[in-house]
Formats: structure tokens, sequence, C-alpha cells
């Protein structure tokens, strides 16, 4: 089996749901008493979140490698970085960090694509919708994207930082985003990708009128699936 090194605490609410999964899968297809060999880089999300804000992703940028190299040196084999938002960086970790990288967004089109469906809509923090790398990700594999109205993203955007990242699943913004979600529908999205691993804890299937992507469960299954490739 191969050592997963986990890039996490972004936040750590969505961390633990890695640490949970990758362990479920592992049992799931090795057996009982099994679990996942793994590590954790885990940071402190305040001082990214401000980084993030202020636009600082040079800086990001030397972080996220940093935290990629002490894990290869820590002994892991391929990298999961356990935030969509921070995929913006991940082709400067692959440049620099001669381990596989197991990309968030290539796990959601491959369900997408399994599922059959053609045009979906992306649910995420502002970075993640307002910025190409990862519609473009989406694109380059034959699918279309659409993202909800600014007023909308602001709502998914500040529930992600003001709420979500701290624990706080609230029945009145499970209701806003469920109306987003059906303003996504009416203008023709087959599906949603929940791309923030925040975002599952608030939304699940039988809140949505349309499948649901969850890329915290669909990123740690492709990582489970690596690590036992030859297993
Ligand atoms: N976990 C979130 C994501 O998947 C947001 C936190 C972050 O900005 O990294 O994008």
């Amino acid at each position: 089996m191969k050592t997963i090194g986990l890039i996490g605490g972004m936040s750590w609410e969505s961390s633990l749901e890695y640490y949970r999964l990758i362990n479920k899968f592992t049992k799931k297809r090795l057996g009982k008493k099994h679990s996942a060999e793994s590590l954790m880089y885990s940071v402190d999300f305040a001082e990214i979140e401000k980084m993030q804000h202020r636009g600082q992703w040079d800086l990001l940028k030397n972080k996220m490698i940093n935290y990629a190299q002490k894990l290869k040196k820590g002994g892991a084999d391929f990298i999961v970085i356990c935030t969509n938002t921070m995929h913006k960086l991940a082709a400067d970790i692959e440049n620099e960090v001669d381990i596989p990288l197991i990309h968030i967004a290539d796990a959601a089109a491959e369900s997408i694509k399994n599922q059959g469906l053609e045009k979906v809509a992306l649910l995420g923090t502002r970075f993640t919708m307002e910025k190409d790398f990862y519609k473009d990700r989406l694109k380059e594999r034959g699918i279309e994207v659409i993202i909800p109205w600014e007023e909308e993203r602001e709502i998914v955007h500040n529930t992600i930082y003001n709420e979500l990242i701290d624990g706080l699943i609230l029945d009145k913004s499970r209701e806003k985003f469920q109306k987003i979600i059906n303003n996504l529908y009416v203008r023709g999205a087959e599906g949603v990708v929940l791309g923030c691993t925040e975002i599952p804890l608030l939304i699940k299937e039988e809140n949505s009128p349309i499948p649901v992507f969850d890329t915290t469960e669909l990123h740690a299954k492709a990582a489970v699936k690596f690590a036992l490739k030859n297993c």
C-alpha cells in the first residue's frame, strides 16, 4: 500500500472527513482491521485564509510547496490537497515536488462523466468559482460549467468562511444553498459540484433536485484507489 500525504487543516472540519473516509474506503477494500497508511500536514488556517483574501498567492505557493516537501520527506508516496481552493497551486506543487498529486477536479470529472452529464454547476469559494483553474480542468474533460450569479456567489463564499470552516452547520444557510442550487437547475445544470470540501457537511443528495458531486468523498476515494493500485 502506498502512503498518502495529506495537506490538511483547510479547514480541519473537512480534514476530519478526509481521515474518516480514506480509512473507511481502505477497510472496505481490504477488509476488517485494515486502515490507510497516511501522513497529514495540518496548517493553521487563519494565516492561510488571510493570505488568500489579500491575494498573496506567491507566498501561499511557497508554503504549499514546503508542506508537500515535508510530506515527501516523511515518507509520503503521493500528495492529496484537502481543499479545492488550494488546487489553484496544484501545478506549482507538481513542478517542485516529484511525487504524484491526485487532483480533486479530476476525481469530480470522472464521476460526472460516469453519470453521463455534460453541464454542471460549480459551488465553492469565490476563488474556485471565479478563477479559471478549476473550471478549466473540468472543461478540458468536456464538461460545461456554470457558476451562481454574483449575489449568490457572495452568499456561498461567506457561508464557507464565516460558518462552515468553523463547524457551524445552519438550517437557514442550507435553505439559501438549496435556493441557489434550484436556480442553477433552472439555468440548465444537470448536476452540482460541491467544490468546497466543507459544503458536503451542509448539503446532501436529498437537498438537491439534481445529482451532487461531493468532492471530499470523491477525492478520498481516488486517493485510496491510487494507494491500493497494486494491492
Ligand atoms: N475547504 C475549502 C475548499 O475546498 C475552502 C477553504 C480553503 O480556502 O482552502 O475550497
